[in-house]
């Protein structure tokens, strides 16, 4: 029997993006698995809950035992789920399937049924500090092989959501009263359209775009907006409502035929069962580590497969190479995949994390080596140790013209 000695988490940010991906190494010698757990608001939060809760209670156990390991880990806390614990868990489930794979010698997709298609598809982002800048940057992608690419434009003066004045992706952070900090709802559905305008006309209709509301306005917009958006044939409609306005669906279903995207923010599977049951999204988003790893993962695929929905895993830059080798392995394996959301790798990231898996002609690429087939160099990986950030890389506040918060 083979079984867990040690497990621990590993942090470091080769793109300055916080990244905590767990090791679990087992009584095999030279066997070790690699797991996501990357929560990049809360690192700090899910290394303890890895290392001082997972470790201790799942050292020893049958490495082979992963839905097990997974019911028992999760019902250790008591009160369960949340994206802390979860992220903990996930980097041990992934790293369970990293090892089963590598046991096998065969990679993850062929342990969950083999491929039924050569790579995924993918989009990137295009986004810019105005509209021109926007289209020019998607304009690039196309000629760079990509068919579908997100487009998010900046209102001019505000904190625009996948735009770099979002105070988020920046590096200092001058406190909630700066005129960066702000966004206004309506200035954002006035401009949102335009930009899909100029994209058509410059871009034409062969590529397909998506947009991310990023939960940030209120119900009536996100339905107007919809609406507003139907005649650019949108790919898909992200996050336009938050997880708390859910029942929104319905209306904003009944009221357009805008293909609808939903469930990064989600934190269970079970939360996603109302908008699956009723089929009112068309795109499943969870991000894997969010809900607690492969395991919970592959049965959400297998239940959307059931009810017509299909998979976009969350795959930005907050998403370690190991947590996108498991997004691409349910990609590979699942009849009802739609598209995969990717981020290119930085050279550092390429270094710190030997066999990333390929992008080329617009696709990402299996590796079909054993497990998830990519390893870190953790010497490497100590040289990017997380940047300095005032709040330990928790977002900080938007607010509208009136001070009022905005979600993020
Ligand atoms: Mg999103």
């Amino acid at each position: 029997m083979t079984t867990i000695t040690s497990i621990r988490s590993i942090c470091t940010a080769p793109a300055d993006i916080r990244l905590v991906v767990v090791k679990v190494e087992t009584s095999e010698p030279g066997l070790t698995g690699l797991g996501c757990a990357t929560f990049t608001q809360r690192p700090l939060a899910v290394v303890e809950a890895v290392d001082k809760y997972l470790a201790p209670f799942l050292i020893g156990r049958n490495v082979s035992e992963i839905e097990d390991i997974y019911q028992s880990a999760q019902l250790s806390s008591y009160w369960r789920e949340g994206p802390v614990l979860n992220n903990a868990l996930s980097g041990v489930d992934m790293a369970l399937w990293d090892i089963k794979g590598k046991q096998a010698g065969i990679p993850v997709h062929d342990l969950l049924g083999g491929k039924c298609r050569k790579a995924a598809r993918v989009y990137v982002h295009a986004s810019g500090n105005s509209i021109d800048e926007t289209v020019d940057q998607a304009q690039q992608h196309i000629e760079n092989g990509f068919t579908h690419v997100r487009l998010q434009s900046a209102v001019p003066g505000q904190s625009t959501y996948g735009t770099n004045t979002d105070l988020h992706t920046h590096e200092t952070i001058d406190g909630p009263t700066t005129p960066q900090n702000v966004f206004g709802p309506a200035d954002y559905v006035r401009l949102a359209p335009k930009l899909f305008e100029v994209a058509r006309d410059r871009l034409g209709w062969e590529v397909e775009l998506l947009h991310d509301v990023h939960e940030r306005i209120p119900p009536y917009l996100a339905i107007q907006l919809a609406r507003d958006l139907e005649p650019y044939r949108l790919f898909f409609y992200e996050d336009a409502l938050p997880p708390e306005e859910i029942e929104y669906f319905r209306q904003m279903r009944q009221q357009s035929s805008i293909p609808i995207a939903m469930g990064e923010l989600f934190v269970s599977l079970k939360q996603c069962m109302p908008l699956i049951e009723e089929r009112l999204i068309d795109y499943i988003r969870v991000h894997l580590s969010m809900i607690g790893g492969m395991t919970p993962a592959r049965k959400l695929a297998t239940i959307c497969e059931a009810f017509g929905i299909r998979t976009a895993w969350h795959g930005p830059g907050d998403c370690s190479p190991i947590g996108h080798a498991a997004n691409l392995a349910l990609d590979m394996v699942s009849p009802n995949f739609g598209i995969q959301e990717f981020t290119p790798y930085n050279q550092a990231t390429l270094d710190v994390f030997p066999g990333c898996n390929n992008l080329r002609d617009g696709c990402i690429w299996p590796n079909d080596r054993p497990g998830w087939g990519i390893e870190i160099d953790e010497a490497l990986a100590k040289e990017f140790p997380f940047p300095d950030h005032p709040y330990n890389g928790a977002w900080p506040a938007i607010r509208d013209r009136d001070g009022g918060i905005i979600r993020p």
